[in-house]
């Protein structure tokens, strides 16, 4: 069995039904989140958007909060006076093209706090689009497993995830691949006693000192 197929295998294994792990209800709910969730976990989000999103329910009214309103709501996650500030900007451009989140990469990165990876997120969530997000989770587990080289910027290990596997596996594993980083292959003290990838591993070297 190819590398490849035997990194599938094993995610299909671990994380069969992947999903998003930031709460959303409706389509901008998530763009907000993704853009909130930057240096930052998705539960520390979660416990932001929940009162947030509960309390102003519509676009129409999460337009009418000031800067300060919002800083107030999300400041106990980082960098939050910036994002406070993409916040009001991403809400105010939402209502202009008509209070929904098109399917158009282009005018998705035209907004401000929007980047490559929160529209390759809100495009595959919202959308099934095929795309594959780097973010700190897929870049560490894709250059630790040989997928990428080391010093790889995040575009070049998107394009190198996306020639090594499948486009109907895209989405999927970028889930897979989130969760394992998260769960499994973490930054600090991975699991490497227990990966079944381990012979894939440029890092299993670390945990074999250890052992
Ligand atoms: S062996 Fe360890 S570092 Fe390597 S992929 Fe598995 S969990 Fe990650």
């Amino acid at each position: 069995m190819s590398k490849q197929d035997s990194i599938l295998k094993e995610m299909d294994n671990l994380f069969p039904n992947p999903k998003c792990e930031l709460n959303y209800s409706k389509d901008y709910e998530l763009l907000l989140a993704v853009m909130l969730s930057a240096q930052t976990t998705d539960k520390r989000v979660n416990m932001v958007t929940g009162p947030l999103f509960s309390q102003f329910d519509t676009l129409d009214k999460l337009s009418k909060l000031s800067i300060s309103e919002i800083e107030n709501h999300i400041k106990s996650i980082g960098m939050y006076k910036q994002k406070a500030k993409h916040f009001k900007s991403i809400v105010s451009s939402l209502v202009e093209i008509g209070g929904y989140v098109p399917n158009d990469r282009e005018i998705l990165l035209k907004m401000n706090g929007v980047g490559r990876k929160t529209v390759n997120v809100v495009l595959s969530n919202l959308y099934n689009e095929p795309c594959i997000a780097v973010d700190t989770h897929v870049n560490r587990v894709s250059k630790r497993l040989g997928l990428a080289l080391m010093d790889d910027d995040v575009l070049e290990v998107e394009n190198k995830l996306m020639k090594e596997f499948p486009k109907d596996k895209w989405s999927k594993l970028h889930h897979q691949l989130v969760l394992f980083g998260r769960y499994k292959c973490k930054a600090v003290n991975p699991e490497c006693e227990s990966c079944n990838l381990k012979d894939f591993c440029r890092d299993v070297h670390e945990y074999e000192k250890k052992a």
